[in-house]
């Protein structure tokens, strides 16, 4: 994999104005890069500016983002290289790619780091506290940039255990209990190059997820199906 030092865009953004820090860039644009065309006036990106993720299909709003640079050629060139490299690691990404209904697998032994504002958006989303979503959902290890600040507990100790707000183990088809509100970890993964898909579920079919998880105030820890 290319390695971009995105560290040297720090000179720039003083004087443009731009993100005073790589982790501040928003370099979400760049993840779904169609096409790329650079004169010496403009970078011209079209990229996927939504991807709205369903069971089966996924709906797909596209863009179109010019940046002019006039005096700061250098800052464009650097984002340049990074959008080459989006460009080039997921040139062949298809357009509608998606898990089989009910598989889940993943929600299974990968621990979804959460930053702060993926605990407060969980907690304004089950009508609890920062601080109660913190001890009940989230084992508390902050990263070293101090950006997550731990990640999903499983239903029990087991790291390969389900994660906390799994539902679905009865009908043996699974969802997730709070997918509105689920940490950006979770809304980024992508099936493709997937080993762990369940095959034995079919992607035809219409898949009606059940109740949404719920906190369970007395026992802590909350209800899963
Ligand atoms: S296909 Fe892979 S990425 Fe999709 S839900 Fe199953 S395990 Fe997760
Ligand atoms: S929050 Fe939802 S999507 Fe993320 S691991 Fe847990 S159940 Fe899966």
């Amino acid at each position: 994999m290319e390695t971009i030092d995105l560290t040297t865009l720090r000179n720039f953004s003083r004087r443009t104005g731009q993100a005073t820090h790589p982790e501040l860039l928003d370099a979400r644009p760049m993840e779904h890069v169609n096409k790329i065309e650079i004169d010496e006036e403009h970078v011209t990106i079209e990229f996927d500016e939504k991807t709205t993720r369903y069971y089966n299909a996924n709906e797909i709003v596209k863009r179109e983002w010019v940046y002019k640079y006039n005096d700061d050629p250098e800052f464009v060139k650097a984002v340049a290289k990074v959008i080459e490299v989006a460009r080039k690691h997921l040139k062949d990404l298809p357009d509608n790619v998606a898990c089989p209904p009910g598989c889940a697998e993943c929600c299974s032994g990968y621990e979804p780091f959460v930053s702060r504002a993926d605990v407060q958006r969980i907690a304004d989303h089950l009508g609890m506290s920062y601080a109660d979503v913190m001890r009940e959902y989230v084992v508390n290890r902050p990263s070293a940039d101090g950006f997550h600040v731990g990640w999903l507990r499983k239903v029990s100790e087991d790291l390969s255990d389900k994660c906390v707000f799994l539902m679905g183990s009865r009908s043996g088809r699974y969802y997730c209990g709070i997918y509105e509100a689920r940490p950006h970890d979770c809304g980024d993964f992508t099936p493709i190059g997937c080993d762990d898909v369940d095959e034995s579920l079919s992607h035809k079919g219409e898949y009606k997820t059940g109740a949404p998880f719920k906190p369970n105030r007395k026992r802590g820890r909350g209800k899963r199906l």
